[in-house]
């Protein structure tokens, strides 16, 4: 279902009147963690005047550490609906359980994060709902397996699937994964899914991101995710990767000029 071959044209993925896809340009930002409703709101409000078409934001967060913030939950999902009311800003947010999929009813797209990938579980209930899904690759998956994870949702029935690079482990230190910005020309060779770019995760590094953002858009993404925090040293998750609203009002002038380029 999945395969180019058998399904030509691009597939257009609507979240909440935010399309990607076939010339719809997605650009997905705000910060990792929800933390206030002061926060979010701030941020939601920053990136909507620069240029964002989605509001990011994780309300249950895949920690690696037990003893690290795990996110607001319910509460957080509760102010990302508040945000989303405030600018009109559709929003994407991850999932952890399947058992919190009532809590999502108002959400525009459900992320599958990098950790869940193979959840296969997970994914055959979400192929059940109409609900649009962000599918990150997971950390050390190859394009065969993101691309059989989009089919266990697609054979369940939903085809509203944007794939999302967000980095894989190699031996290479200096940024937190290897961003492999050639799976954009490879899955869309071989689906017709979008593909949208995660270089805050991907580089790790707040100063690396608008130049990887630039290449992701000149090497033909359909979209962006970018963490976008008010007050990187003080967020409670990835302050380290995460930019600020003036550094992502300029990013999205470069990214706009790359793909009037193209
Ligand atoms: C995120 O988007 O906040 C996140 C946890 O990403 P990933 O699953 O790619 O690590
Ligand atoms: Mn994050």
């Amino acid at each position: 279902l999945a395969n180019r071959a058998f399904h030509p044209e691009n597939t257009v993925v609507n979240a909440g009147g935010a399309l990607t896809g076939d010339g719809h340009f997605a650009m997905m930002a705000g910060p990792c963690s929800i933390e206030s409703r002061e926060q979010i709101i701030e941020i939601a409000k920053a990136v909507k005047a620069a240029g964002a078409t989605m509001l990011r934001g994780g309300a249950f967060k895949p920690r690696t550490s037990p003893y690290d913030f795990q996110g607001l939950r319910a509460e957080g999902l509760e102010l990302m609906l508040e945000a989303k009311r405030a600018t009109g800003l559709p929003i994407v947010t991850e999932i952890m359980s399947i058992d919190h999929l009532p809590l999502f009813e108002d959400v525009d797209m459900i992320q599958v994060g990098a950790r869940s990938m193979q959840n296969f579980e997970m994914l055959k209930e979400l192929g059940k709902t109409k609900k649009p899904i962000l599918l990150k690759r997971g950390l050390c998956a190859t394009v065969k397996e993101l691309l059989m994870a989009a089919e266990y949702i697609m054979a369940s029935g939903n085809d509203q699937i944007v794939l999302c690079e967000r980095g894989i482990r190699t031996y290479e230190t200096a940024t937190r994964n290897t961003l492999d910005l050639s799976v954009i020309p490879v899955l869309h060779e071989r689906t017709h899914l979008p593909v949208v770019i995660d270089p805050s995760h991907a580089t790790g590094v707040a100063r690396y991101v608008p130049a990887m953002a630039a290449a992701a858009a000149a090497a033909g993404a359909d979209g962006l995710m970018i963490e976008v925090h008010n007050n990187p040293a003080a967020a409670l998750c990835d302050g380290p990767q995460s930019i600020t609203p003036d550094t992502f009002e300029e990013l999205c002038r470069r990214v706009e000029a790359v793909r009037t380029a193209l």
